[in-house]
């Protein structure tokens, strides 16, 4: 399972029949609020929407973001922009933003921060492997089989005891955690970044519920490397929250300091709808109906004023890019992408400073709450095995071969070969002291090789000989970069001949290897009638050629029956030539090369005699 471990939420998920899916709880929710609430120094941790709703009345029992301390040790805080460790409200961490009743962070023996709930410290690892046994609940009775492994991820800015503590509370949940993703990274993947080109680089903006962060990536072969990380652990959609819903109550006698816990409870409660209505609407009208005994309160926020307020919150996540970007010695143009994570990105306003920040439309394809956590599915697919990792290869778009003998197109490397790619072949001369060959490249999917497309043609000389006694070979080879190289060595003499084509062997148009293709497909028939005809016109030629050679040699030794029949096959062959029938010409070379058996083992039988007559000396 992969698992995207929120501050405020967590989600799981599998790679199912090939495809990263998250996985849903029994009320149907992708979704597992952050959340852990103790019922007693013994009592089992309730998780989620549960604990969430307990908050409120048993906030010093109930744990909101915990993973701010995973990993931290009393005196860490100057790692946070020199902030305190409390909360935007100025309230002490973890429940604090209820008023104060939130349970106690407290360093334990071995100086990491815990919470201390009915006078039991309990250590962020802990809980946290209350949320992740729970997510592994959610992932196995959802798939019905039990789960073992796991991929979590952390923020990129996470140090190395922070990555430790989350391993030990995977462990702790009984999961064997077999990787700690970076978060920018999930998301890279979960958008299929990993198969942009070369060297790119990437910007992740994530802007969830409690913490802001932005991260550049390089990518090199596939693999992710942060080259700059910024971020506010203070600032998320939280304090968007809590400035809507002080502002709410900004009208009211006392304001927001004068409401208790529980008024503010069901303040921040509306606030948090009416936010959402605004990623979506102009304006929504936030209702609290019988809110004080018998009075009801009613007021109405624009998306403009909403806006207002969070400013300054954006134009910090626009400083905190810039300097990522300089830490990384970039400006917007060398980026490839910039991807929008964190359900908070739901602001038009939150897309509307990414594009101006890198210069470019985000791309918001994707559930930017889900992002993260199918990022860390697709990793754990990739590392179970449950998902190859898809590398588009580039491939030979056609064929590619040289011309034989009879017009022949004779493919070296077929359609569809992935490159870098080799191969070769051996070719001989056809007739005596033939004096070279042309050797013409050839693209395409026909029989004949005048229907192919000729990249290149070129001479390789032969030595002189008997036919058959030159030995060529031809090697057709693509690198990487679509150059297609062909070397004809003569194996005798060794000499080279070495000719490049450039990108023509794999740059052709769609639309043109399409029509080949049809062309190929719409004369099959002939294509393969006519390959046919030239490879028996080939063969007739050849037993001509042996008859006329041999007739001669034979002498008294073959008899008239014999030669008459060898006659009549040759004839027979000439005919069946001459009409251009394919099934008599196989017919007439089969009946040839019957009736030159016994001209052939006279042949035989004469220069074996030789052999021996020369051996004894005669
Ligand atoms: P984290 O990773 O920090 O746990 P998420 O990425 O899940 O957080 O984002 C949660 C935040 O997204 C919450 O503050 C929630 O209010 C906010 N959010 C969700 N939907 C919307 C929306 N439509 N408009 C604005 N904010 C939204
Ligand atoms: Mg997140």
């Amino acid at each position: 399972i992969g698992i995207d471990l929120g501050t405020t939420q967590s989600l799981v998920g599998v790679v199912d029949a090939g495809f990263p899916i998250l996985l849903a709880d029994a009320q149907g929710s992708r979704m597992t609020r952050s959340v852990v609430y103790y019922g007693g120094a013994e009592a089992a941790p309730v998780v989620g929407a549960e604990a969430w709703r307990r908050r409120v009345t048993e906030g010093a029992r109930t744990v909101v973001s915990v993973k701010r301390l995973i990993g931290r040790r009393a005196g860490d805080h100057a790692m946070e922009d020199g902030k305190p460790d409390r909360g935007s409200d100025g309230e002490p961490e973890a429940g604090g933003r209820f008023g104060g009743m939130g349970p106690e962070v407290r360093a334990g023996a071995d100086g990491s921060l815990g919470i201390v709930m009915d006078g039991v410290w309990r250590s962020p690892i802990e809980i946290s492997a209350a949320i992740l046994r729970r997510l592994k609940e959610v992932a196995e009775a959802a798939l019905e089989r039990p789960v073992a492994r796991a991929v979590i991820t952390v923020p990129a800015y996470f140090n190395d005891a922070q990555r430790q503590a989350t391993r030990e509370a995977g462990r702790l949940a009984g999961l064997k955690v077999e990787r700690i993703l970076n978060e920018p990274t999930a998301a890279a993947l979960a958008f299929g970044l990993d198969k942009l080109g070369g060297r790119s680089r990437v910007a992740v903006y994530d802007l969830g519920g409690g913490t802001f962060d932005v991260s550049i990536l390089e990518l090199n072969d596939g693999i992710f490397q942060v080259l700059a990380t910024h971020g506010d652990t203070r600032l998320g959609g939280d304090d968007f929250d809590l400035l809507l819903a002080q502002w709410l109550a900004s009208e009211l006698e006392g304001g927001w300091s004068g409401l208790t816990s529980l008024e503010r409870a069901r303040f921040l409660e509306s606030a948090v709808e009416a936010k959402h209505a605004l990623s979506f609407q102009e304006e929504v009208e936030v209702r609290l109906p019988f809110w004080r005994g018998a009075e009801s309160f009613v007021r109405t926020v624009t998306r403009r004023e909403f806006e207002k307020l969070i400013k300054p919150l954006l134009e910090r996540t626009g400083k905190l890019c810039r300097k990522a970007m300089s830490d990384a010695g970039l400006t917007p143009a060398d980026l490839s992408a910039a991807v929008l994570v964190g359900g908070s990105t739901r602001l038009p306003a939150v897309r509307e400073i990414a594009a101006e920040i890198f210069g470019r439309e985000p791309d918001t394809s994707r559930h930017p709450d889900e992002t993260v956590a199918l990022g860390a599915v697709i990793q754990a697919g990739i590392l179970s095995g449950a998902m190859r990792r898809v590398v588009l290869l580039d491939v030979t778009p056609l064929s590619l071969g040289i011309e034989t003998f009879g017009g022949l197109m004779n493919v070296i490397l077929p359609r569809n070969t992935t490159i870098p790619a080799k191969a070769g072949e051996l070719f001989t001369n056809a007739v005596t002291d033939q004096p070279g060959m042309r050797i013409r490249v050839l693209q395409g999917e026909r029989e004949m090789a005048r229907d192919n497309w000729t990249l290149g043609e070129f001479e390789v000389g032969f030595e002189k000989g008997p036919k058959g006694s030159a030995r060529v070979g031809v090697q057709f080879s693509i690198d990487a970069d679509g150059i297609l190289t062909i070397l004809a060595r003569d194996t005798k003499t060794g000499l080279d001949k070495v000719v490049e084509i450039r990108h023509a062997a794999v740059d052709v148009s769609e639309a043109k290897v399409g029509e080949m293709i049809a062309q190929s497909v719409d004369h099959a028939f002939e294509d393969m009638t006519e390959r046919q005809w030239a490879e028996a016109a080939l063969k007739s030629r050849e037993l001509l050629d042996a008859v006329a050679g041999a007739l001669p040699l034979a002498g008294d030794a073959l008899d008239d029956s014999a030669r008459g029949e060898i006659r009549q096959g040759v004839a027979g062959v000439e005919a069946a030539l001459e009409a251009g029938d394919l099934r008599r010409l196989k017919t007439a070379n089969a009946t040839l090369d019957e009736a030159t058996e016994t001209l052939a083992a006279i042949l035989v039988e004469q220069a074996m005699d030789a052999a021996v007559a020369k051996k004894m000396g005669i």
